[in-house]
C-alpha cells in the first residue's frame, strides 16, 4: 500500500494518513511534521527552511526529497507508507518516481482531496495545536473546553505561525502553481482518485476506502 494524499493546506491530508496509518498498520510521512520537527530542534535544515515555512513558500525541492529519500529506507515503509504533503512539486513526483523505481517499489494509489477555497481559509485561520502533546483543535468546529486549553493535557494552545490568514492565501497560490499540475501528472499515470473533502472525518475516509479497493472514485 503505497500511497500518496494528494490537497490543499487544510483539506484533511493529516488526519486522513493518520487514520489510514493505523487501520493499515504502515507509516505517514508528513514532510510539513518532520520539516517542523527539525525548526524545533534548530538543526542546520530546520534553520534553513523556517523563513520558508514561516511565509508560506515550499522548502527547496533536494532538501525535502532529501528528508524522503531517506525516511522511504527505514524498515517500517517495506509493507507500504502513507506521503503526506509530498510531492508538492513535478521535480518531486519525478525525484520519487526514480528513487522508489530504484527499490523496485512504485506508488499505487494518488487521493486528490478537494474541498473550495473559503472552506479552506476558514478551516485553517481556526486551527490550534497543543503545544505539550500535539493534539489538534478548530475555534468553531471542535473547540476545547476552555478557552487555549487542552482538554487532554492542560497545555497552551497555539496557532502555527503559517496558519495565519495572510500566510494561508500565499500557501493556497503556491499550491495552485506549484502542486496543482500534480493531479494532471498523476491522472495520466491512471493513478488518481479524486475525492471530495467535505462531510464527517469518516464519510471521507469511507471514500478514500472506496477508491483505494476498486480504483473507480
Ligand atoms: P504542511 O504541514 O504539509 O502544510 O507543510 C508546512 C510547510 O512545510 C509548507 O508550507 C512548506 O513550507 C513546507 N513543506 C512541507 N512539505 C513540503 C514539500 N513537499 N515541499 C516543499 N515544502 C514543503
Amino acid at each position: 500500500m503505497n500511497l500518496i494524499l494528494l490537497g490543499p493546506p487544510g483539506a484533511g491530508k493529516g488526519t486522513q494518513a493518520k487514520i489510514l496509518a493505523k487501520k493499515f498498520d504502515i507509516p505517514q510521512i508528513s514532510t510539513g511534521d518532520i520539516l517542523r520537527g527539525a525548526v524545533k530542534e534548530q538543526s542546520p535544515m530546520g534553520i534553513k527552511a523556517k523563513g520558508y515555512m514561516d511565509s508560506g513558500s515550499l522548502v527547496p525541492d533536494e532538501v525535502v526529497v532529501g528528508i524522503v529519500k531517506e525516511r522511504l529506507t527505514k524498515p517500517d515503509c517495506s509493507k507500504g507508507f502513507i506521503l503526506d504533503g509530498f510531492p508538492r512539486t513535478v521535480i518531486q513526483a519525478d525525484a520519487l518516481k526514480l528513487t522508489l523505481g530504484d527499490m523496485g517499489k512504485a506508488i499505487e494509489h494518488v487521493i486528490s482531496i478537494v474541498v473550495d477555497k473559503e472552506e479552506l481559509l476558514a478551516r485553517i485561520t481556526g486551527r490550534r495545536t497543543c503545544r505539550s502533546c500535539g493534539k489538534g483543535y478548530h475555534l468553531s468546529f471542535d473547540p476545547p473546553k476552555k478557552v487555549g486549553v487542552c482538554d487532554e493535557c492542560g497545555g497552551e494552545l497555539f496557532q502555527r505561525d503559517d496558519d495565519s490568514e495572510a500566510t494561508m492565501r500565499n500557501r493556497l497560490d503556491v499550491y495552485e502553481k506549484q502542486t496543482a499540475p500534480l493531479i494532471d501528472y498523476y491522472g495520466h499515470d491512471s493513478l488518481l482518485r479524486t475525492i471530495i473533502g467535505t462531510g464527517s472525518i469518516d464519510e471521507i475516509k469511507q471514500n478514500i476506502l472506496t477508491g483505494i479497493k476498486d480504483g473507480t472514485v
